[in-house]
């Protein structure tokens, strides 16, 4: 992905707009049920090219609300599709060469962990 939220999310519409692919969506159009924000791993860029570091993340008023997954490239496909996703509930990839933008230097031990985008 990319970047994820999770359910520490209260839903205060911060993000929304500093997303600058519209990656993000609201509680209601969360496509796994849940309710609270959601960000579309496979629209989400990590802001490469638009910003120094992931814009939602630097707004969001919820520490350790946004974090970090895993990129959403080919290589991770398997991560994607074998419930790794939002608490257990698969992703389905339609396409298998799919190549977004990730921020390399943020590891895979880092993403693994989904570690906090922004630390205090
Ligand atoms: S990291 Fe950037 S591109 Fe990804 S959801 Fe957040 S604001 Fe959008
Ligand atoms: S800014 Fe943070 S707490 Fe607010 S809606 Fe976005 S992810 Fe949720």
């Amino acid at each position: 992905m990319a970047v994820m939220i999770n359910d520490t999310c209260i839903n205060c519409a911060a993000c929304i707009d500093e997303c600058p692919v519209e990656a993000i969506v609201d509680e209601s159009d969360n496509p796994t049920g849940e309710e609270y924000y959601y960000v579309y791993p496979d629209k989400c860029v990590e802001c490469v090219g638009h910003h120094d570091a992931p814009a939602c993340a630097t707004a969001c008023p919820t520490e350790g609300c946004i974090t970090w997954d895993m990129p959403f490239t080919a290589d991770h496909k398997e991560h994607y599709e074998a419930g790794n996703y939002i608490d257990g509930k698969n992703y389905v990839m339609d396409n298998a060469d799919a190549d977004m933008p990730f921020v390399d230097s943020i590891s895979m031990d880092e993403r693994t962990a989904r570690k906090p985008v922004v630390e205090d």
